[in-house]
């Protein structure tokens, strides 16, 4: 019986499989068939390896649904297979790619880690060698028998996040990502030390995955002096069936008549308006001020402490589900990968 443990490794693009042509300067996809030539140390786990990659690759500012749903395809085809996944994946759209990977991929008991880079792997300074080698390794982490990290997360310099708690906040520093409300699930240091009581335990039930994501949805961002056209432009937008509002502070906006009307008028006609903050850490508490709670009164619902990228997929995912109302928002308000604490 073969004990090793199985990893596969799914290349999507990003700048992490990037290596610099020696002549030009360009940088070009490396050959993920020579996957271990160009990270060496890998061979020296004693883990089963096999990657996959993209054909074409994708700059993860192309990201659709239509490629989660490609991704969750890969890992229920080698769900049995395999002990964990790693995805290689830019940085750029990757706490977007792990939220909704989070909702699709219902009962995961394995780890499906995202990491990339922001140098390529080519490059003497590369930060990606380290991401790489340590998400490889938490992959295949166990405890008695079990996946030590069941869940969707991105490694990153260091840090091992709960997948959709995270945002990129640095588009320089080798620490890209911050996970604000939500602590980390590991540390790499001389150890890699996991923060048990902070990752979830799978419910023994059959995993599978869900496909349907319905992007029928719009982000507002509110800010000071914004026009009512802009406001009610959106809201009326055809088809819309969800809005993901960007509010202020503790889930607050402004009391205009015109724009809790414009508010009022969508959720009347059946869009679900979910409001959660931009800030990066804290709760909407609609219940704290006046202009929360004329929002509650019209039927806005609460996203807590979600992320913006959380909220969105999660809101594709709960729609692609084609729950009544009712049930959309209780489900939106409630916890379902660990993605707020309500
Ligand atoms: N633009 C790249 C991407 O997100 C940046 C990166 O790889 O980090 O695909």
């Amino acid at each position: 019986m073969n004990t090793k443990p199985s990893i596969l490794v799914i290349y999507t693009g990003g700048t992490i499989g990037m290596v610099e042509d020696s002549s030009t300067g360009a940088l070009n996809p490396f050959d993920f068939e020579h996957l271990t030539d160009q990270v060496p140390e890998i061979r020296k786990f004693n883990y089963a390896i096999d990657s996959i990659s993209f054909d074409p690759i994708i700059d993860s500012s192309n990201m659709e649904p239509a490629v989660w749903v490609r991704l969750a395809g890969l890992i229920e085809q080698h769900y049995e297979r395999y002990d964990g996944f790693v995805i290689l994946h830019g940085s750029d759209t990757m706490a977007y790619t792990a939220s909704a990977l989070s909702f699709m991929l219902e009962n995961l008991s394995k780890p499906v880690i995202l990491t990339g880079s922001q140098l390529p792997l080519g490059m003497i300074r590369t930060d990606g060698k380290e991401n790489f080698i340590t998400a490889i390794e938490i992959a295949a982490a166990q405890k008695n028998g079990r996946a030590m990290v069941p869940e969707v997360c991105i490694y990153f310099e260091y840090q091992l996040y709960r997948g959709n708690r995270t945002h990129k906040y640095n588009a320089e520093h080798f620490e890209a990502f911050r996970s604000v409300n939500y602590p980390v699930l590991a540390q790499a240091g001389v150890q890699i030390k996991y923060n048990e009581g902070a990752i979830h335990q799978p419910y023994d039930q059959e995993f599978r995955i869900f496909t349907r994501m319905d992007n029928s949805i719009a982000i507002l961002k509110l800010f000071p002096g914004m026009h009512p056209e802009v406001v009610r432009s959106i809201l009326k937008i055809g088809g819309l069936k969800g809005v993901v509002m960007e509010s202020f502070g503790s889930g607050n906006a402004p009391t205009a008549g015109w724009f809790l009307d414009a508010l009022k008028e969508a959720i009347d006609s059946g869009i679900l308006v979910c409001n959660v903050t931009q800030c990066r850490g804290g709760s909407v508490d609609m219940k704290k001020y006046e202009t929360g709670i004329g929002m509650e009164r019209i039927g806005v619902v609460s996203g807590y402490d979600m992320t913006t990228e959380a909220a969105v997929t999660k809101l594709m995912y709960l729609l692609g589900n084609g729950y009544p109302m009712d049930r959309l928002k209780k489900y939106f308000q409630t916890p379902l990968r660990g993605e707020m604490t309500a």
